[in-house]
């Protein structure tokens, strides 16, 4: 289950913030997560309970924020949205190469106590 591995750098990154702003526990834990970053909501919600146990961070709300990948068409100008990774842009036909967005996992923001 790589959500569990994921969420194992995530704690590194939370208690690596939480000790350089010389806080005593993280009550809350936001991520940023792309449609086609391939991680599963639930197993995350999972993963982060065991992850976190144990640390200053047992007990915290973890929050996700959804992101909808964004291909971008060179002939257009333009970006549009690509839910399934498909990037063929809608209004031309081309095929892009240029992901804009919708890949990413990252650390959004955390709440320290
Ligand atoms: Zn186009």
């Amino acid at each position: 289950m790589h959500e569990l591995s994921l969420m194992d750098r995530v704690r590194e990154l939370a208690l690596d913030q939480a000790q350089r702003h010389g806080a005593s526990r993280i009550t809350s834990i936001t991520l940023r997560i792309g449609s086609l970053a391939g991680v599963d909501p639930e197993a995350l919600q999972f993963a982060h309970e065991v992850v976190m146990a144990d640390t200053i961070a047992a007990g915290s709300r973890l929050q996700l924020e959804l992101v909808a990948a964004q291909c971008f068409c060179s002939p257009c100008g333009a970006p549009f949205a690509a839910p399934d990774g498909v990037c063929v842009c809608p209004c031309c036909g081309t095929i892009s190469s240029e992901l804009l967005q919708g890949r990413q996992l990252e650390l959004a923001a955390l709440e320290l106590v």
